[in-house]
């Protein structure tokens, strides 16, 4: 005891404080950390990927000019032991400040607004794990951070603020001060209270106006009320929707989500990011709380698998399907439509066969070569596995009992200092709904067994039809890049025109353009193919192993599976109360 008494006073615990300045001509953050009581020496690293999207980042491309400097201003010697990480040797001063900037090198890339990192004229996002280095051996120190930022910029953070003044912010750990995103500059605000809990929507559009913003905001508060409900209470002190008008999709943080959304999107529909706010809201719990056990404290130098990612992305968006049904924001027929749809969607790919979810998860930092180059989404496979749990507890407990009782049960008991297993999981689902789930988990979480459809939807009075259909064949598919900021990637249906062709496409082809149309992201994919008619010859341009290469073929016809939702004659009334449970929150 006195040993480390001693310790500790010869040795004080390093105090971190970072500084973030935006600059007139925008080219990059410039970062000052500065370690008080630096340890000696000093190893400071950029992660190499972000929680929330499991993918390597490069990220040493993003960091220039890293300098470090004792109190009195001398330069001290820095050492780059790896592409990610610089060695600092204090030599004895009592403070260090490490200086570097932080940017895409791609201006044109730096400048275009997404969901997660950039910087222009008139705002920016700043993405955590990409702007802030961590200091080896000291992750769950508190930190401090100052904003400079350009006259009239504003910011909107989930991070809590200090009284030293309204530029100023502060976190528990370094875990905390990057999964906390900031938008700098000039937005639009709306605030809003439920559950006795503050929220808001900021919203960067570039200087737009925002299209009917109070049906937005209602959509907002509708959605975070009905996921609050599923627990009982909100699990943070503020929340903050951070919309940038782009691309991008969502990112679920701690207190806050960014999401990017094309600001045509929103003109044309203010209900039109529903689907992924939902989602990320419902991540608030799922993932950021209830979380698989690898999913922290995070080792940001490596690759971090877990088997459950179908629990946490999937069954996420499963809750998606539940909260706007029960927010009022879709109507029943549409919670049907949405689970035939992804039924269909499943049906079509002969991957369901081949690769179980816990496989499709623990293989997303993977090429698809290491599964046969066959694709399959652990959210859409996730997404129906929550339905099903949802259907089989319901059944087996009249309704009693759902996948919000493990979900509860799950925060109760798997939302501390530690995670879940897949083991765990499994064993939660039994210890919620006094059900056993082995059998199903052997045959459709860890096993590629054919779902038996009508087996599960009978509870709530459905049985799935299956209807085969003519259809355009121009499938092509696509996946996230290998490396964020690298090229999305073509997924191929086999036997499909686009893999019959001459020299056809095949699956982790890197995407440049189809039809003439950049492919920036799977949206551009969507919309490409969408575009083409019955015998149209589709150019698509692609890298295959750094070469470029152009597939041409004619887009044939194929039978498209498609699933409908059907009410089966005679509903009883537990199908009913199941049907209507499934649809109107617990409490
Ligand atoms: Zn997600």
């Amino acid at each position: 005891m006195l040993l480390v008494l001693l310790l500790a006073l010869q040795n004080p615990a390093p105090e971190l404080y970072y500084s973030v300045t935006v600059p007139t001509d925008r080219s990059a953050y410039l970062v000052e950390m500065q370690i008080n009581n630096p340890p000696n020496p000093s190893r400071v690293v950029i992660p190499n990927w972000a929680p929330g999207a499991y993918q390597l980042m490069d990220s040493w491309q993003n960091i220039r000019d890293v300098v470090a400097v004792s109190a009195a201003g001398d330069p001290l010697p820095v050492h780059q032991d790896s592409p990610i990480s610089w060695v600092i040797d204090p030599k004895c001063a009592s403070r260090i400040t490490i200086r570097y900037a932080a940017g895409l090198p791609d201006v044109n890339e730096w400048r275009r607004p997404n969901n997660r990192w950039f910087l222009r004229s008139s705002s920016g996002v700043v993405d955590g794990p990409r702007t802030f280095m961590y200091l080896d051996g000291w992750k769950q120190a508190p930190a401090r951070v100052t904003f400079q930022l350009p006259a009239g910029w504003r910011i909107a953070t989930g991070l809590v603020p200090t009284t030293i003044d309204s530029t100023t912010f502060a976190a528990p750990s370094y875990d905390v001060l990057i999964d906390s995103p900031a938008l700098l500059g000039r937005f639009l605000t709306y605030r809003f209270t439920t559950a006795g809990t503050p929220h808001r929507a900021v919203v960067d559009l570039g200087g737009g106006r925002a299209h009917a913003p109070a049906v937005f905001v209602d959509m907002l508060r509708r959605i975070s009320t009905t996921a609050i409900r599923v627990f009982g209470a909100a699990p943070y002190q503020d929340y903050t929707y951070i919309f940038v008008g782009g691309r991008g999709g969502g990112l679920e943080h701690l207190n806050s989500t960014t999401i990017g959304v094309p600001t045509e999107t929103l003109a044309r529909n203010p209900h039109g990011a529903r689907t992924v706010s939902a989602h990320e809201f419902f991540h608030v719990w799922n993932v950021k709380r209830i979380r698989p056990v690898e999913l922290g404290p995070f080792d940001y130098e490596h690759e971090v698998r877990t088997v459950n990612l179908w629990w946490s992305e999937g069954v996420t968006d499963y809750y998606a399907d539940v909260i706007l049904a029960r927010a009022g924001l879709d109507r029943p027929a549409d919670f049907a439509q949405r689970l035939a749809t992804s039924i269909g969607n499943h049906r079509s790919n002969p991957a369901r066969l081949l690769i179980s979810p816990e496989r499709s998860s623990w293989t997303v930092w993977d090429s698809p070569a290491v599964n046969n180059s066959q694709v399959i989404s652990y959210y859409l496979q996730g997404e129906l596995l929550g339905f099903l749990l949802d259907l089989a507890i319901r059944d087996s407990t009249d309704n009693a009992k759902s996948l919000d009782d493990v979900m509860r049960y799950l925060l109760d008991h798997s939302a501390g200092e530690r995670g879940f297993t897949r083991d765990e999981l499994a064993a939660a689902v039994r210890s919620a709904t006094g059900r056993d789930f082995e059998e199903f988990w052997r045959r459709y979480v860890s096993g590629a067994s054919e779902i038996p459809w009508d087996d599960y939807l009978r509870a709530a009075g459905w049985k799935v039809v299956f209807t085969e259909t003519p259809a355009v064949d121009a499938r092509i598919g696509s996946i996230p890049p290998a490396v964020q900021g690298g090229r999305w990637r073509a997924v191929v249906a086999p036997g499909s025109a686009a893999e019959a062709a001459g020299r056809g496409l095949r699956t982790g082809d890197e995407l440049v353009r189809i039809n003439g149309r950049p492919i920036v992201d799977g949206t551009d994919v969507t919309a490409a193919v969408r575009a083409i008619g019955r015998g149209a010859v589709v150019v698509v341009a692609a890298v295959r192993d750094g070469q470029p290469l152009t597939i041409r073929f004619s887009a044939g016809t194929y039978n498209r599976v498609r699933a409908q939702l059907r009410d089966l004659p005679g509903q009883t009334a537990k199908m009913r109360r199941i049907r209507a449970g499934l649809l109107r929150a617990a409490r």
